[in-house]
């Protein structure tokens, strides 16, 4: 584990003072940059938990707050570093959560999966397949730690007793479908790996007008993955090719055949090797539903979405022609002909800030409570 001291920055600084700050030892602003104040908090902490007094953060340090790794934050930029350190948290806190990997990204990290219950119905829930979109993440991780706690405290979430979820289905989560994308978008990769950072500038440089790497929502490769699945590919490849994406990039490029990307790949056999009833896939912009894909209309599909609508207030719509096929739920409405959804949380700008989480989860909590009961 890197060592933090004064004069470190970074999304792991920002996890840190975030701790810091749950726990009461921090007051300052979650800004990733480890000043004064951030080494007056890592004092006191040491302090409390009766290790020698450097205010570095080294190896004793972080084995005392890896006892709380399991709270994940609200108020950082959520890279696959703190997606790991959360799930460390929630092995030693939350053992009846099962952890796996579906695969791995094009750089080799995890992709990492969760199921949380034993029910014989399988519902599954994904985010981040967008690199910019990695609030979706946070989300999701929220969810579970919330999920997990209130099933360890026999109590209740969004107002059902988590055990009667526990035993009512098997949710299974992937929390980052695209952790080298989102590493790109939240600074990692230009901390830790500047050449990979380069690659993806020289990528992006294709594309003058987007954003980087603010607007990248591809994998490191430049592949679009909601692009990459076998429902339509060729439609979709005619559009995107005909809106001047023709090169791999920050987005849009459909790439050079579907699931020719490791991560759609995972996530494809991921899906094979299972029975899901209902996906729900995550992502940022609009505050919408999409629930259909060509003329699909899977049973009972558009009455789950009414109900989703209706606890979240987002409105349930229909997916524009533009960006209609080769997407994740795409494939999936068409090869099961079940209930697959686009969730489009949040406005403004992506990656949208991370100020915007609370509002977020309490607009999505029913849609994922719902989920798991409704299908
Ligand atoms: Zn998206």
């Amino acid at each position: 584990m890197e060592t933090l001291k004064l004069g470190s920055s970074g999304t792991l600084v920002q996890y840190l003072q975030s701790l810091l700050k749950t726990l009461g030892f921090y007051k300052g602003n979650v800004d990733g940059i480890f000043g004064n104040q951030t080494k007056s908090a890592v004092l006191i902490f040491q302090k409390n938990f009766g290790i020698s007094q450097d205010g570095i953060v080294g190896k004793n340090t972080w084995q005392k707050l890896s006892n709380y790794f399991y709270i994940v934050p609200t108020d950082v930029s959520y890279g696959s570093n703190i997606l790991e350190l959360n799930l460390k948290g929630f092995e030693q806190k939350f053992p009846f959560l099962v952890q796996g990997n579906i695969g791995y990204s094009a750089l080799g990290k995890n992709i990492r999966y969760l199921k949380f219950g034993n029910g014989k119905k399988q519902v599954f829930y994904s985010a981040s397949i967008h690199a910019n979109e990695w609030i979706t993440s946070v989300l999701l991780m929220k969810f579970t730690e919330n999920l997990c706690s209130a099933y360890l405290n026999n109590s209740t979430i969004g107002g059902y007793p988590a055990n009667y979820l526990f035993n009512q289905v098997s949710l299974f989560i992937v929390p980052m479908v695209n952790p080298d994308g989102v590493d790109l978008v939240v600074g990692n990769t230009k901390q830790y790996l500047p050449d990979i950072f380069e690659y993806a500038q020289s990528l992006a440089n294709n594309y003058p007008n987007i954003p980087f790497p603010d607007g990248w929502k591809a994998n490191i490769n430049g592949v679009d993955l909601n692009l990459q699945f076998p429902a339509e590919w060729e439609t979709a490849r005619i559009n995107k090719y005909s809106q001047g994406f023709t090169k791999p990039g920050p987005r849009d490029f459909v790439g050079l055949g579907p699931l020719v990307t490791p991560e759609a790949l995972s996530l494809y056999n991921f899906t094979l090797s299972h029975n899901f009833s209902l996906i729900i896939a995550y992502h940022t912009q609009g505050e919408t539903i999409y629930w259909k894909f060509l003329n699909y209309m899977p049973p009972n599909s558009y009455e789950i979405g009414r109900q989703f609508s209706s606890v979240s207030g987002y409105t349930l719509e229909t997916t524009p022609y533009a960006s209609g096929f080769a997407g994740y739920k795409d494939w999936f409405i068409q090869n099961y002909n079940l209930p697959g959804y686009t969730i489009e949380v949040g406005s403004g700008e992506n990656p949208l800030p991370i100020s915007q989480f609370q509002d977020i989860y309490n607009k999505n909590l029913g849609i994922l409570i719902l989920g798991m009961l409704l299908s």
